[in-house]
């Protein structure tokens, strides 16, 4: 069993949630050979970010356990189902860096065993044919705190309901005129245990079994045998199956396993901002309010991915999360907290303008030239033509330098630096470049002084005359202090960009509220703003998919899609600093 799951965080204490503890004491006992868990997607959708957190927690038993963790597509409702959802689940799981055992499963593997089942519990009396219409039945189930009436057809002789299920599957029933339900209590106080519903008739082809079947087994019962089936200990669910718990139990009960599988529930992860309901994430893509299923926006694994995010920082998202029973709503800053930890030691540093502004050197041949006379210079430059190059480092740490490497940096007459750099009157406390500060580090490189700025008709600086003190390439100046650094860009050799600046797609706390029919009016404007950059050409190299952190901005990855050396495209991972409420 390979351990694809990395440890807990450094910083968080081994992970001992009550789930976790109940698997220990289940280990301690000797109560199985082998843990075994599984996550059973249905191939409705594409997995979000709630997946995630139970990707992480049943994959994650199974490793620190020694034990398996199937992929099983829960494919008992052909109508909603496709083969491109069970190809990008697959896909999506192991990015996230996990392991299924042998081959992913299917619940429709086991249909043929899932009915001879279901004869057999008629056989036993512990299920009938109902031929009730669906209004009826929904009319009788009762309601809570009254009690549901007896179908007519419950009293049936196991002869009578043996027959008509062959029908049923015969096919001599259309859809909805006839279901298969346990017998168990028209007065139960669990609405759940009012002959629940075991299969219904559906003439409907399945991506999996074909025409084969015109009757399908209702969620609620095959999962509970699909567990029993592949040996599962411990079937992990969100709280909203607890309720179900005693149908699952009477199911694996009837059946009679020696060693029936358990279910235990957990909070289903909530995180503020993001909208988790496979339901409306579908919408946003049907109605195009998004690109697709991978919109950097969209809080799918595929969104998340082409969004930069890594799975290391994903992880590290779920383990902070933790497991409990408790509903709650997770701060979205913890998600980008995670995302930065795991960029910091890992992208490499670029400098990129997203809004630039033109800085004029005036007296930069005397200055290269002066630099090129230095007997040790600290930074390593080559001056060719008008252009000082700069060797400096990918990124601060040597140790991670030394496998990232240096890069080439321009350095030329004219350069860019971003505008919000300059202010004429700056606010308070305001630590940049000002007609009252007009000296600053460049990084990477000199100290440069401001003489002037120059305006157009309206007002708006356009462009900033300045010098460079030679001598502080890579050196303070002497008996002076200079507060700040900001990031520049050679206006002649930087490479231009298309940088895509993301935001939450909805700025409302809790998206779930928003009724599916009005996601339009309710998405944020600002989630998605493109400027046109300015970046270093060690930038344009870049492979499309690999991750930057551009200095002073934040963390960046080369668009999967669109990015190419000659139109490079960047999306905006997350921020460097938190810069959300
Ligand atoms: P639906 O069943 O309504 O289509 P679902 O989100 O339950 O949606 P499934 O494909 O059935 O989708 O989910 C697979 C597994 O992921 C289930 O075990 C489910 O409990 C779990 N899961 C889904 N959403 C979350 C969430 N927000 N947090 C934690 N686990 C989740
Ligand atoms: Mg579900």
């Amino acid at each position: 069993m390979s351990k694809s799951s990395p440890n807990a965080p450094a910083d968080l204490p081994e992970k001992n949630d009550f789930i976790r503890a109940i698997v220990r004491e289940d280990v301690a006992q000797g109560r199985y050979d082998e843990i075994v868990t599984r996550f059973p997607p249905e191939p409705n959708g594409y997995l979000h970010l709630g997946h995630v957190k139970s990707i992480c927690l049943n994959f994650g038993l199974a490793n620190e356990f020694d034990g398996l963790c199937n992929l099983r597509f829960d494919d008992t409702n052909p109508e909603a189902e496709e083969q491109e959802f069970v190809d990008n689940i697959k896909q999506d799981v192991e990015w996230l860096g996990f392991h299924w055992a042998g081959a992913p499963r299917y619940a429709s593997s086991y249909f043929e065993q899932l009915y001879r089942w279901a004869v057999q519990l008629i056989e036993q009396g512990d299920a009938y044919v109902d031929l009730q219409t669906p209004e009826q039945i929904r009319v009788n189930r009762g309601s809570f705190g009254q009690a549901g009436i007896d179908s007519p057809y419950r009293t049936a002789s196991v002869d009578e309901n043996l027959a008509r299920f062959d029908d049923m599957k015969a096919g001599k029933f259309a859809n909805g005129a006839a279901v298969l339900r346990a017998k168990i209590d028209m007065a139960s106080p669990n609405m759940n245990l009012r002959d629940p519903v075991l299969y219904r008739v559906l003439h409907r082809e399945h991506h999996q079994t074909g025409d084969t079947w015109c009757i399908y087994p209702m969620y609620d019962y095959a999962h509970p045998l699909s567990d029993a089936i592949e040996g599962v200990t411990h079937s992990v669910c969100t709280l909203e199956f607890e309720d179900h718990r005693p149908f699952y139990d009477w199911v694996v009960d009837k059946i009679g396993f020696a060693k029936p599988p358990h279910q235990y529930e957990f909070a289903r992860l909530n995180v503020s901002h993001v909208l988790t309901s496979k339901r409306k994430l579908k919408r946003l893509v049907e109605d195009g309010l998004v690109s697709g299923w991978d919109d950097p926006r969209m809080p799918t694994v595929a969104g998340m991915r082409r969004r930069g995010y890594t799975p290391e920082g994903l992880r590290d998202f779920c383990d902070r999360v933790g497991v409990s029973k408790a509903d709650g709503v997770v701060d979205f800053g913890l998600l980008e907290f995670s995302q930065r930890q795991s960029l910091e030691d890992t992208a490499a540093r670029a400098m990129a303008v997203l809004h630039p502004l033109k800085v004029t050197i005036t007296n930069f041949d005397q200055a290269v030239a002066d630099v090129m006379t230095l007997k040790k210079p600290s930074v390593q430059a080559r001056l060719e033509s008008d252009v000082l190059w700069l060797t400096q480092p990918k990124h601060p740490n040597a140790e991670i330098n030394a496998v990232l490497g240096d890069r080439d940096i321009p350095f030329t007459r004219q350069i860019v630096i971003d505008r919000a750099d300059y202010e004429v009157t700056p606010p308070e406390g305001y630590k940049r470049l000002s007609p009252d500060n007009r000296e600053i580090r460049l990084r990477n490189s000199y100290i440069i002084h401001i003489d002037e700025h120059r305006t157009d008709d309206a007002g708006n600086v356009v462009e900033l005359l300045a010098t460079i003190d030679p001598k502080t390439l890579g050196n303070n100046p002497e008996g002076r202090k200079v507060k700040g650094v900001i990031h520049w860009v050679s206006a002649s050799h930087g490479v231009p960009a298309e940088v895509r600046l993301y935001d939450q797609l909805f700025t409302q706390e809790d998206p779930a509220k928003i009724d599916i029919d009005n996601l339009a009016q309710e998405i944020n404007p600002e989630s998605l703003r493109v400027v046109q950059a300015l970046v270093e050409p060690s930038l344009a190299n870049s492979t499309a998919g690999a991750r930057w952190q551009f200095e002073r901005e934040g963390y960046f990855v080369a668009d999967s899609r669109d990015h190419a050396p000659e139109h490079p495209v960047f999306n905006r991972i997350v921020s460097l600093k938190d810069g959300f409420k």
